[in-house]
């Protein structure tokens, strides 16, 4: 396998070489073509008024891995699965576009693109640069792949995003840039992917998948078009267009025109004794109708595509100018119908040119039902050991971005390298990957793609550190003294360097911005070793024992018994700091750690005074004390049981991958009595405990850490008993939380639940428990009037509050069955012949509720939220040719990449080298409006201050995906209903009629210019006029209030020295990401 990741390596290299020469286009900047571009909204095909316009949209879902790996769904090999190649159905649609200017055709995955594209001869290129610049085909979405909403973090869809739209710009200019997010198939959304979608500059979003009752609801009022609030901090630039479509995205039965369908062609022979024109009209006339009725305007989107199709494209388009031909010839009699190749920014455009008002959304799609048995919660915690894997990977690309950028010398593999690990990543976002909905063969084949990334970036990483901690400089940049191995295996306390060397080096990597201390913990076989730090001083150290648990897992190759504990501090900011580590038989006062004597009548305390928990006789958590307070904390593990059926009606469905789906709602518990042993030193005291064969937990309190670590251990989960099972960890409380808990979105905000409660309608719940189960990306919390209670996650999870008091969060999961949507296997993970095991942390924070003068709560979590997203990365090298005093001497031991260190409530969200001398950097506010009185302030300050390091020529601002300018970027604007009143009206709307005439509507989009037929091309009556102008009422005043902001942000400018320094001085409000390209000096 080693031999394999090598020649791909290579491979990797000489790929990224032979593209490394292409021009490099500016942000914004057209391709060069002979003419003036025509694509976007420009490009629309005319609607007709007083009509109903029937939007055909052509399209393919391409899933980047899901029954096949991404590479077999490229070149379609292994067709007895699933006869799908992505390669032949961009060669024909390219074909059937370049026939006939009238097609459309939209592209969202650039993952597959761009594989293709690489392949074609320069003359077919440019032949789709034409057919991109005249608008025929269209990205939609264009980020690497279409990612899922639920268990995704917030930094990996920007970054995934970043690539897909940079590759895009880099390649077509203007007209590459999508302009419409299009999560059709995702399992749910997420609040905080439309609040990122309206930061990246996107008019809108559609979707399709959205709970059963909730879509009835939205089809019978027509509210299924909506502006959705993205963020309750960030105001009116989260807020999104976005439409739920009516049928998923599919086309409407019998209309399923592809080779891999079934539905008859339109036969209009006129003479054939098969002729179906009328009868195929006719129902297709019925569909479109009664459809319209569930939407504002007289316009409506129809998919026409599904996964993998257009692999002969002709079948597809030939039926479908037959459907418009015939459809449209019935206008001469009277017919009000008219269908059109549409694209769905065309379609947005023409709901936009409505000029109506629209209902708005304030709270997300989750948890997704599609069927009364059918909650889609389960995919929340599905694979829990690739979650954690993705979540590695994406901490990796980070320090692996932002060493590419610091270092002193390039090499022409970084870029490739790099480039391979976004890709990676980006890949991994995907709906059918950090979900765990693939096959089990497609999991092996991301997690193996992942760990080639891994190893490509520590080419970069060794080089770049290596530059950096060059000494007194003999050394050529060729060798590399420090081997900087990352230890993967350290999820299984196992590490060759630590365990196989008597003198390394433990090189610590810190991405924040902020100087940090942080506990490290090495695999050691004794426990006798002497930690020096950069300046030679002695660290002081503990030793504990690994747990047996651990020390007995199934291929668990190592011999370490102990782990070193030490207190890494004052980590440099984007930067690192060596410890030397020596083995040290003179050490007497190393002393072999031992249990305490286990106690059967009293109870265990571990931590200190300010933050304590108390383990009952039983060896169960019973109290935690902190913050000034103690309150009655438990804690267990306990498991569900898979419900089997055989999926042929609703009532038997089986929990599977994608659905959670517990057998009569009962827990069960793991066990009723927990053996421990208790640790204690001066830097860690812990409570190791035992629950049964395949659950254990070490339970610690680090010295003044105010917050608990729970490290747990579950599986093989057993299934000799032929069920599967569903395990949680839960934390019960005293605290009166009365059905209401706080989830995150993708890391980001929090939301709040309310136990069998939705916003939006009235919800029958018919699975009480998966119904109430929520995506946990980092942070799950609840609270009453003075306690609060919060826990992290160290990878995505499904989380409920099923009792007051009380927070579930599944931790894995093995089912028997396969729960009939699509995967076509149970999920059954299995590693070395059994049961797969997961081992994972939470944190449990415990105080007052309470806004207070000091530090809140709430903002602890937020600190630690990020210190534990990304922290240190342990880089380890063999030291044995080097004492001590050599090491001193030899090696520049601690460095920071970045002279002064940013507030503490901002991250330094992005490091990156973007083109050439360039950089992508964005900034983040980390704390939500009422986390805290004091770190939820606005914050200011100099960009040139904190990135001193680098020769600054300039800098400007750009949308969050950092391939628009912020200044010169518009949306289309979208009037909210007025309060409810207007929504009565809609009937008036509605009303067609051929004498009235449109106003020519003010457009907002500003920066687009429209050809005078577009402008006239609305549908409304004088009537939505009337409405439009008492929105734009209120839309003056958002307008007005913008605009005094902006004059007060101009003062304040005006008001600083007029020197470049003010350029480089920003500001950042709650939850504010900004993004920047920064010129370097070349
Ligand atoms: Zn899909």
């Amino acid at each position: 396998m080693s031999n394999a990741i090598g020649i791909w390596l290579t491979f990797i290299y000489v790929l990224g070489f032979a593209t490394h020469n292409v021009e490099l286009r500016i942000i914004g900047r057209a391709p060069r073509a002979d003419q003036e571009p025509q694509c976007g909204y420009q490009s629309c095909h005319p609607t007709k008024p007083n009509m109903l316009n029937v939007h055909l949209i052509a399209h393919t879902h391409d899933d980047v891995g899901w029954l096949k790996t991404v590479d077999q769904y490229y070149y379609g090999s292994e067709t007895r699965i699933q006869k799908a190649g992505v390669q032949y159905i961009i060669d024909s649609v390219v074909e059937s576009l370049l026939r006939d200017p009238q097609k459309r055709f939209i592209y969202v995955e650039s993952a597959f693109f761009f594989k293709w594209w690489k392949e074609q001869t320069k003359d077919m290129q440019e032949k789709v640069t034409m057919l991109v610049n005249e608008g025929r085909l269209e990205f939609i979405g264009g980020a690497w792949s279409m990612n899922d909403e639920a268990t995704t973090h917030y930094q990996s869809v920007i970054d995934q995003f970043a690539w897909g739209l940079r590759k895009l710009n880099d390649t077509f200019g203007e007209c590459g840039r999508p302009k419409i997010g299009w999560q059709i198939d995702p399992f749910g959304h997420s609040r905080e992917m439309a609040s990122m979608f309206a930061q990246m500059g996107f008019d809108g979003m559609f979707f399709g998948r959205l709970d059963y009752q909730d879509k009835d609801e939205r089809l019978m009022t027509q509210k299924a078009e909506m502006i959705w609030h993205g963020s309750e901090n960030l105001g009116e630039k989260s807020d999104l267009f976005t439409g739920a479509l009516y049928n998923n995205y599919q086309a409407p039965d019998g209309f399923c025109f592809d080779i891999l369908c079934s539905d008859q062609p339109i036969i209009d022979g006129k003479h054939s004794p098969d002729n179906n024109v009328k009868e195929k009209i006719d129902a297709f006339f019925e569909f479109v109708t009664k459809m319209a009725k569930g939407y504002r305007t007289p316009n409506v989107l129809i998919t026409m595509g599904e996964d993998f199709h257009y692999q002969n494209a002709d079948m597809w388009f030939k039926n479908l100018d037959k459907l418009i031909k015939y459809a449209n010839e019935r206008q001469a009699n009277g017919s009000n119908i008219n269908l059109l190749y549409s694209t769905p920014s065309c379609y947005l455009k023409s709901l936009h040119d409505a000029g109506i008002s629209w209902p708005t959304k304030s709270d997300d799609f989750f948890p997704y039902a599609s069927d009364p048995h059918a909650y889609w919660t389960g995919y929340f915690t599905s694979r829990p050991t690739l979650k954690r894997f993705e979540r590695d990977g994406n901490h990796f690309l980070q320090v692996c971005k932002q060493l590419s950028a610091l270092a002193p010398k390039q090499s022409p593999e970084f870029d490739p390298h790099l480039n391979f690990m976004r890709e990676t990543m980006g890949i991994m976002q995907h709906h059918d990957a950090v979900t765990g909905t693939e096959k089990q063969k497609v999991a092996l084949d991301y997690a193996k793609r992942l760990s080639v990334g891994f190893r490509a970036c520590s080419t970069n990483i060794r080089s770049v550190l290596n530059q950096l901690s060059k000494g007194s400089g003999e050394e050529t940049s060729k060798s590399y003294p420090l081997e900087l191995k990352t230890c993967s295996l350290l999820n299984i306390t196992s590490c060759s360097t630590s365990e196989s060397n008597s003198r390394f080096a433990l090189t610590l990597y810190n991405p924040l911005a902020h100087v940090t201390s942080e506990y490290v913990r090495i695999p050691v076989l004794d426990y006798k070793y002497d930690v020096t730090d950069h300046k030679g001083k002695r660290v002081p150290t503990q030793v504990v024992p690994v747990p047996l648990s651990v020390i007995l897992i199934n291929q668990r190759n190592s011999n370490a018994t102990y782990e070193l504990v030490f207190l890494a501090s004052d980590l440099p900011a984007v930067g690192f700091k060596t410890y030397y580590i020596e083995k040290s038989e003179s050490s007497k006062h190393k002393m072999k750690p031992k249990a305490l004597p286990k106690k059967s009548s009293s109870y265990t305390v571990i931590g200190s005074k300010s933050f304590n928990l108390t383990f009952d006789t039983n060896g169960f958590l019973s109290h935690a004390s902190g913050d000034g307070m103690t309150r009655m904390i438990s804690q267990e593990f306990l498991y569900y049981e898979g419900e089997i059926g055989d999926n042929k009606e609703f009532l038997n469905r089986s929990s599977g991958a994608y659905i959670f789906r517990p057998k009569e709602n009962k827990l069960h518990f793991a066990t009723d009595h927990v053996s421990i042993e208790v640790y204690k030193g001066a830097l860690v005291q812990e409570v190791h405990q035992l629950f049964n064969d395949w659950i254990s937990q070490v339970v610690r309190i680090y010295q003044g850490r105010n917050y608990a670590e729970f490290e747990w251990l579950v599986g093989p989960i057993p299934i000799e008993d032929g069920v599967g099972k569903e395990v949680i960890t839960r934390f019960n409380s005293d605290i009166k939380s009365e059905g209401i808990f706080y989830t995150d979105s993708n890391g980001r905000e929090m939301i709040k639940r309310k136990r069998n409660h939705r916003d939006t309608w009235n919800v029958k719940l018919h699975e009480s428990v998966s119904g109430n189960y929520y995506p946990i990306t980092t942070k799950i919390a609840l609270e009453d009037a003075t306690a609060r209670m919060a826990i992290l996650t160290d990878r995505a999870q499904g989380g409920s509050s099923m009792q007051d008091g009380a927070l579930e969060l599944m931790v894995h999961r093995r089912l028997l069955h396969d729960d009939a949507f699509g995967v076509g296997e149970a999920l059954n993970e299995t590693e070395y012949g059994t049961g797969l095991i997961a081992r994972g942390k939470t944190h449990l924070f415990i105080g007052q509720s309470l806004m207070r003068s000091e530090v809140s709560l709430k903002a602890m979590e937020r600190l630690v939220q990020l210190e534990t997203l990304l922290p240190s990365w342990k880089f380890f090298s063999n030291m044995e040719a080097y004492s001590q005093d050599q090491w001193l001497t030899k090696f520049t031991n601690s460095y920071s990449g970045i002279p002064t260190t940013l507030p503490k409530s901002v991250h330094l969200l992005t490091l990156e080298p973007w083109h050439e001398h360039e950089l992508l950097v964005r900034f983040e506010h980390i704390l939500e409006k009422d986390d805290d009185y004091h770190y939820s302030k606005y914050v200011q300050f100099n960009v040139k201050d904190v990135l001193g390091g680098f020769k600054i020529a300039d800098m400007r601002e750009t949308t969050l995906d950092g391939n628009a300018w912020l200044d010169e970027h518009r949306r289309f604007e979208f009037v909210p209903d007025p309060e409810d009143e207007s929504y009565n009206m809609y009937g008036v709307f509605k009303k067609q009629s051929k004498d009235v005439h449109l106003l020519d509507a003010a457009k907002p989009l500003l920066g687009v210019k429209y050809s005078k037929e577009a402008l006239s091309t609305g549908e409304l009556g004088a009537e939505s006029n009337r409405i439009k102008r008492a929105a734009n009422n209120r839309h003056f005043t958002m307008h007005r209030e913008r605009n005094t902001q902006a004059e007060r942000q101009d003062t304040h400018k005006e008001a600083l020295p007029a020197n470049d320094r003010a350029k480089y001085l920003i500001e950042l409000s709650p939850m504010e990401i900004r993004t920047f390209v920064i010129y370097l000096e070349k």
